[in-house]
């Protein structure tokens, strides 16, 4: 009866053995524990299941006290209760949950709008799709333009057998898997000290016949900076009237060159881990070839996603957060339950954010004499209100490590505190000499909460650690959570 390593165990279930206590406590269970890889061969009470779970996830940190990340971590009340209302919804079931898509439809629209998508006329419908993150709609993006583009290729006699995308190689994660999935090639503008954004030119000057994408970032992973969406634009469109059957474009922001936007629905869309939004120009840019028609009350619905199933409550929660951004609501319909931040909403939210970012750049910028750290990020609503950071004055173990090229610089970022750093920058001082050294060798954002769960977890990482095709395994480059 007694828990080997297999196991795992509960200090909080107790209680006596034959009799279930109102909680689910049971003494005997406590003291066997659970295996940890077999399912269990017999049922449980529901109780002493949902025990021994809370128990286990009580070693996580407290998702509002994640730092490191731009995902959303707080949501009010209601849209909490709206989500468990529609838990049970699987937002694939248009026939059967038919309000969800038009919740759907709703949101790809507002969002449309709100980057002036170019629609016939004011009540068009705008073409796009919810997603389970950017990283879906990025997929769903770089599919499109592939198979756009070998259509145009074919179509002409040429080759279609080279698809390059254009990009910084301070790119997230993603794009790299994107393109490795796809097999698409990789074309990189690689950053250089001072400069973490896409040079416009130089970037269009990797554009070649083959370039099915020049991909444009608002808020890069690591600084939080625009890249110059507007200059490329320009540049590209230069490139393309001179050059003969060259058709490039963008995906990113809605200008003349851009075929394809994708925005995220569970960072600075405010809502929780799930959603993501995919939107294209117009019909030309999502070849039919990529679409499939599924049958949704009796008429066809035209899908375009990786997943089939998935739950509705994202996308439910995306638009209650949103439903106010519906042009010409009257004032009694806005005082629907539904409603909460429109416009206005997000944009005091983000003035908030942002000035407390330029507060804790300003004060971080303080810290340690003055000259020791150099801020990345821009202040001001220039980019994300996030803070980045490098020492300039040491080498520094705990840290990220930069895009390629720029590898040998070590940054922080947080996502907007500051108390805790004067605290945390004398704790690693002084940090035993072990816990220096797990930290310079760890791999990924370096946050202290998740420096203890990697220890926990460092076997199954160490798998995967030794990556060679990636970004991060040729150049160190940290694939960081954002
Ligand atoms: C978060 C992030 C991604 C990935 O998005 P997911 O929603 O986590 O899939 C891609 N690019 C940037 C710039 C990001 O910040």
């Amino acid at each position: 009866m007694c828990p080997t390593e297999d196991h795992h165990v509960s200090s909080i279930v107790y209680g006596r053995t034959t009799n279930l206590q109102p909680l689910g406590v049971d003494s005997a269970a406590a003291r066997q524990g659970i295996k940890r890889f077999e399912l269990p061969d017999e049922e449980m009470d529901s109780r002493l299941a949902q025990r021994f779970v809370q128990d286990e996830l009580l070693l996580d940190a407290s998702p509002a006290l994640n730092l490191a990340s731009f995902v959303t971590t707080y949501m009010e009340p209601e849209a909490e209760q709206l989500m468990l209302q529609n838990l049970s919804k699987n937002f694939i079931d248009a026939e059967e949950y038919p309000s969800c898509a038009e919740v759907e439809m709703r949101c790809v629209n507002m969002i449309a709008r709100l980057f002036n998508a170019p629609l016939d006329d004011p009540t068009s419908e705008a073409l796009g799709v919810s997603t389970v993150g950017s990283s879906e709609a990025i997929i769903l993006a770089v599919l499109a333009a592939k198979a756009r583009w070998k259509e145009m290729r074919l179509a002409a006699g040429k080759d279609a057998s080279k698809p390059n995308i254009v990009m910084n190689a301070a790119v997230q994660v993603c794009w790299e898997k994107a393109a490795r999935y796809l097999e698409v090639e990789e074309k990189y503008w690689y950053c250089r000290p001072g400069q973490y954004v896409l040079d416009p030119q130089e970037a269009i000057d990797l554009v070649d016949e083959n370039t099915i994408l020049v991909v444009g970032i608002l808020g890069t992973t690591y600084t939080g900076q625009y890249e110059p969406i507007e200059k490329l634009n320009a540049l590209l469109e230069e490139k393309c009237q001179k050059t003969p059957g060259l058709d490039v474009y963008i995906h990113v922001q809605v200008l003349s060159r851009v075929a394809s936007i994708n925005a995220s629905g569970h960072k600075y869309g405010l809502c929780y881990a799930g959603v993501g939004w995919a939107l294209w120009r117009g019909k030309q840019f999502l070849p039919d070839s990529v679409c499939f028609t599924v049958n949704y009350l009796g008429s066809p619905q035209v899908s375009f996603t990786l997943n089939f199933s998935k739950p509705a409550i994202n996308v439910i929660a995306q638009y209650c957060k949103s439903e106010s951004l519906i042009p010409n609501k009257t004032a009694h319909e806005s005082s629907d339950q539904f409603l909460r931040l429109g416009k206005a909403g997000y944009r005091a939210i983000m003035e908030t954010l942002t000035s407390t970012a330029d507060y804790v750049a300003e004060e971080v910028m303080k810290l340690n004499g003055g000259d020791f750290f150099e801020l990345l990020s821009e202040g001001q609503a220039q980019g994300l209100p996030l803070v980045a950071w490098r020492i300039v004055k040491a080498d520094c173990p705990y840290d990220d490590t930069m895009a390629p090229h720029t590898e040998e610089m070590k940054l922080l970022r947080v996502v907007t505190f500051l108390r805790d750093l004067k605290d945390t920058l004398h704790y690693l001082d002084h940090a035993p000499a072990e816990i220096q050294k797990h930290l310079s060798k760890s791999e990924g954002s370096g946050t202290l909460a998740v420096a203890a769960s990697r220890v926990k977890h460092s076997k199954k990482q160490n798998v995967h650690l030794h990556e060679k095709h990636s970004l991060q395994g040729k150049y160190g480059k940290t694939h960081a959570i954002c």
